[in-house]
């Protein structure tokens, strides 16, 4: 069968063929991985190593910017080729995946959403078409999923954006070159923050990388903080309207996080390919373990499960390819994506036994980076209210 988007229910769209060009994106990721990536993915874990090399070679192949159009530096295709080719990175490795996609959804998409045509040439070609990689910060010790606490500060001073404060757990920090940043440059009648967007390039005066963390997981990706000590940059990097930055990362969030669930799709599916073999190999009591109902079902749960989770994914990018809203959709794909991601890569650590405890089988670290897509983009929480509130039209808390 192929690519049938014919509703079953209303709108709901049903992809159960990806579509030729996607297909061949897919294989041409999945040999690229299988050649000059797996081999050296356990080495940059170990070591907590960035891998700047491949993140490079990835670039110059065009998967940088892959659902951006190509007079912004992008590949010209859409957000289902995207979601797709983050699946098949995370199936080799959770950190590259976050790395591309933190890149594209977080670093490029304000840039689409909001940019001039005169900062998408000088900011977004360079980094959709691959040359500089993209970072988003919005998080901050006392901002993280009330984002609008943000206490980072910008203020107009002699015709340039001076920017004061810091940020916490920014993916890329240190690798990218382009930073775009959430700050406050004032206050609502309401008392609440006026917040605005920037882009500030890495090497603006006044701009420094603070400290990495030593994370659970995803140890080859870099995660770190931002300080912005009188941090001058150009007025003309103020990214849409002054006063709009809420909004705009709340519609850049709702990308994002299709690309969290379609990372954990990603690792969900390692952690069944690991399974699978493993219980057909595996023997005791004179038969395969997965000849035993105990792991055969679990194996079961994990499939089923992980098929579920690639329609509600793929359905929120179909939306989003067709102008349609889909703020509840790409909720609801990130909530179960990311819990059935943790759910899957816990049994199958299960199913190895012992095994599995131990980094030479690999399903351990899935275990471990499959839990920051419950965390990253919207908390598993927050993913519940996003879709209670849409649902309802309630303001629930
Ligand atoms: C590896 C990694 C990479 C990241 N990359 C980036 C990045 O590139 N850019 C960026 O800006 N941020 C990034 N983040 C930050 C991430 O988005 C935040 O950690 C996340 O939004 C949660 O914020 P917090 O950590 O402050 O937790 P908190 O908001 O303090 O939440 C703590 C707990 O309280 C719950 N909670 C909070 N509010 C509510 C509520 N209203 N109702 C119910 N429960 C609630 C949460 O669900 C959670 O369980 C990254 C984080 C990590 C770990």
């Amino acid at each position: 069968m192929n690519h049938v988007p014919g509703g079953v229910t209303g709108s709901a769209p049903v992809e159960f063929e990806l579509p030729p060009e996607h297909r061949l994106l897919r294989d041409a990721i999945r040999d690229f991985l299988a050649r000059e990536v797996e081999p050296v993915v356990a080495a940059h874990e170990r070591e907590r190593r960035f891998p700047g090399e491949i993140v490079r070679r990835i670039g110059e192949l065009g998967w940088l910017g892959i659902p951006y159009p190509e007079d912004e530096g992008g590949a010209g295709m859409d957000t289902l080729a995207y979601a797709v080719a983050i699946e098949e990175i995370a199936r080799t490795w959770g950190s590259l995946a976050l790395i591309v996609a933190a890149h594209t959804s977080l670093g490029c998409g304000p840039l689409h959403i909001a940019g001039t045509p005169e900062q998408k040439a000088q900011f977004l070609v360079p980094m959709a078409s691959g040359r500089v990689l993209g970072a988003y910060g919005l998080t901050e010790p006392g901002a993280g999923s009330d984002a609008g606490a943000t206490r980072t500060t910008a203020r107009l001073e002699d015709g340039a954006w001076v920017i004061d404060g810091g940020k916490r757990f920014i993916t890329n920090a240190g690798r990218a070159g382009t930073y775009v940043v959430a700050a406050r440059t004032g206050s609502r009648p309401d008392g609440s923050a006026e917040v605005s967007a920037f882009v500030v390039p890495a090497d603006a005066p006044g701009f420094t990388v603070g400290r990495l963390e030593d994370k659970m997981g995803l140890h080859a990706s870099a995660t770190g903080e931002l300080h912005f000590d009188g941090c001058r940059i150009p007025a003309g990097n103020l990214l849409g309207e002054q006063g709009n930055g809420f909004p705009l990362f709340l519609q850049v969030l709702d990308g994002g996080r299709i690309s969290i669930a379609s990372m954990a799709l990603g690792l969900a599916q390692a952690a069944l390919d690991a399974a699978t073999s493993y219980a057909r190999e595996r023997r005791q009591f004179g038969r395969p373990i997965g000849s035993f109902q105990g792991v055969a079902f679990m194996v079961a749960d994990m499939a089923t499960e992980l098929a579920a989770a690639r329609l509600l994914v793929h359905r929120a990018a179909w939306l989003k390819d067709r102008g349609r809203s889909y703020r509840l959709e790409a909720a609801q794909a990130k909530l179960f994506a990311s819990e059935v991601a943790s759910r899957a890569t816990n049994a199958a650590v299960q199913i190895h036994g012992g095994y599995g405890y131990v980094e030479e089988y690999r399903v351990e670290r899935y275990l471990r980076d499959a839990k920051l897509t419950e965390i990253g983009e919207g908390t598993s929480q927050i993913q519940r209210l996003v879709i209670a509130r849409e649902i309802l039209g309630l303001r629930v808390v």
